[in-house]
């Protein structure tokens, strides 16, 4: 079967039989990468009957990243999935790969039991064995003011990460200035709506106790993200800037350096940016979201309105004065270039804006990540297709090899790369680091 044409959007249907061709024409991309990026497009689906025992379960750490909305999740589902899982085996011979959870109950891919063990599969084929991720032990503690580890301070990537929200909400709030892809607001509507505690201002206190069990309990924590909504006003008496910096200041003092230190906010002047590098903060992430300049406009509304795009990237470049290029790493949203109405009409397109970011900020010797952007219902841009397979291979690839072409060191923060070490669980892009390709006899 011949592929798409990359001058439209078409989305073949996802067969075992549709990722071995894409395997085949995609020699310089681990199979690995190609079935994660898949996943995460279509979400999964779980039989019930695998959601028993112990595990770390999905702790919805900032965005909901699902496919519907908890409350049409079912009783056995809904807050029972797994933070992540980790496929291996099956007819790709996959090496262990971590994949984030998206609940999509229309999936096919689904989580169910093959001769007793848990198992991924694709329209009924299975495609590998599947591990969750242990609940680290000191999940069982319990705060002072009455909360546990997960609300405060849980962790992702297989338990590398560990995720401070501390301002779950956004100051950016409806269409007019929310980001058109973003649930920040709407999911903590949901979880309040579901009557889970979920703490809209983290208090230090709280912050420091659990990292307190983790500085004496955990040895696979390695890395912690300051981040949460931006400030247009104050929030509690504080500017944006004062408000996170608090937070670091409060844990390089506790525990300095104990893990790597990075915060996720707006793009700041070099003037802001240097407390956070004088209390002990190495990476910084202003996230860019979409590089087109139409398209950064219409879907970060309030981003350009309060800062405007030319300046954003200005300031991404100008940070690596104070962080170091290699520590400077803003996030993009990839696939949101192909959202409608207004996102670009064929993948050839989408990839080719995309990397004309890519190239701009590799030259500088700043790295891009991205996330694998998710429809997620109550968001501006709402339930769609959503972007093909055959795009995020495009984007690994142009990814790849514009890294290279610069000859840029290994992102820090995300351990190790390559298929089978790769932690980043909500794209591919590590999985493809240091990659050196395979021949089409490997596959036959
Ligand atoms: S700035 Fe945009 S992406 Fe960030 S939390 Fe607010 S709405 Fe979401």
């Amino acid at each position: 079967m011949a592929l798409p044409d990359l001058n439209s959007i078409e989305r073949p249907g996802s067969t075992v039989r549709y990722l071995s061709e894409l395997a085949e024409h995609y020699l310089d991309l681990p199979i690995e990468a190609i079935v994660k990026q898949d996943i995460l497009r279509l979400g999964l689906a779980f039989d019930e009957q695998v959601l028993a025992g112990s595990y770390k379960a999905k702790d919805y750490f900032i965005f909901t990243f699902d496919h519907v909305p908890l409350k049409n999740q079912g009783e056995g589902i809904r807050f029972r999935v797994p933070e992540e899982i980790r496929i291996e085996g099956g007819p790709f011979a996959l090496l262990p790969t971590v994949v984030s959870v998206r609940v999509n109950p229309q999936s096919p891919y689904k989580i169910g039991l093959n001769h007793g063990q848990v198992s991924l599969s694709l329209n009924e084929e299975v495609l590998g064995e599947v591990r969750f991720p242990p609940e680290p032990a000191w999940y069982r503690h319990t705060t002072a003011s009455g909360k546990k580890p997960g609300e405060v301070a849980p962790v992702i990537e297989w338990g590398y990460l560990i995720y401070l929200t501390v301002f779950r909400n956004c100051q950016y709030f409806g269409k007019e200035e929310e980001c058109a892809f973003c649930d920040i607001n709407h999911n903590y509507r949901q979880q309040k709506g579901e009557g889970r505690p979920y703490t809209g201002v983290k208090s230090t206190e709280d912050i420091l106790e659990v990292l307190q069990w983790i500085d004496q309990e955990d040895t696979t924590a390695q890395v912690y993200t300051i981040t949460g909504g931006s400030i247009t006003d104050q929030l509690r008496g504080k500017t944006e800037r004062d408000f996170y910096l608090e937070y670091a200041r409060a844990i390089e003092a506790r525990f300095p350096r104990r893990w790597l230190g990075k915060i996720v906010t707006q793009a700041w002047e070099k003037e802001d940016l240097l407390p956070f590098k004088e209390a002990g903060i190495q990476i910084y992430h202003p996230n860019y979201e979409v590089w087109d300049a139409d398209l950064f406009r219409r879907l970060c509304p309030g981003k350009e309105r309060f800062i405007g795009r030319d300046t954003w990237v200005r300031r991404i470049v100008e940070a690596t004065e104070v962080f170091g290029a290699s520590h400077v790493i803003p996030n993009f949203v990839g696939g949101v270039e192909l959202s409608e109405p207004h996102g670009f009409s064929s993948i050839n397109a989408a990839v080719a804006s995309t990397t004309e970011g890519l190239d701009f900020f590799m030259s500088h010797g700043v790295v891009p990540r991205f996330t694998a952007w998710c429809p997620e219902p109550y968001t501006t841009l709402g339930t769609q297709a959503g972007p093909p397979l055959q795009y995020f291979c495009e984007l690994l690839r142009a990814w790849k090899s514009t890294f290279e072409k610069y000859k840029l060191p290994v992102p820090p923060g995300y351990g190790s790369p390559g298929p089978g070490q790769a932690v980043f669980s909500v794209s591919a892009f590590m999985d493809v680091v240091g990659y050196r390709g395979r021949s089409a006899a490997m596959l036959a």
